[in-house]
């Protein structure tokens, strides 16, 4: 019962083997683009592309409750990162944003923070990366 005529018609071919042609695979572009990379394990973490320009040319200054002070550069999109924790709202320096810790996906280094509110994006230590491209 395994087989039936016209079991093997090439049209139909195997399952998933259409995927082959979706249009939206742009990961070659990849290698033309420059990168932050985790300056720690040399991990990619966000496109230049994605950096983000607002009225400070996308870096702020911020300390934190303990009076630490980092120097951000904000981004649309990090998809080097991972994010530990819960959204917290508290000492936010972006009124109407949670955020939460984002960490190097490669090594677990401290990156930075992912800031979801009104817009999401991320805000990285300038310390922490390392501009390659
Ligand atoms: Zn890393």
């Amino acid at each position: 019962m395994s087989k039936e005529p016209g079991g093997d018609d090439p049209f139909r071919g195997p399952p998933g083997g259409a995927a082959r042609e979706n249009p939206a695979g742009s990961e070659a572009v990849d290698e033309e683009d420059g990168w932050f990379v985790c300056k720690a394990c040399g991990r990619k973490i966000a496109r230049l592309a994605d950096r983000m320009a607002d009225g400070d040319g996308g870096k702020r200054t911020c300390a934190n409750p303990h009076g630490l002070v980092f120097t951000i550069l904000l981004f649309r999109a990090a998809p080097g990162c991972m994010t530990a924790g819960a959204a917290q709202s508290a000492f936010t320096w972006f009124p109407g944003h949670c955020w939460r810790v984002a960490l190097c996906a490669g090594c677990l280094a401290h990156l930075g923070w992912r800031y979801e509110g009104g817009s999401l994006f991320f805000g990285l230590i300038e310390g922490a990366l390392r501009e390659t491209g």
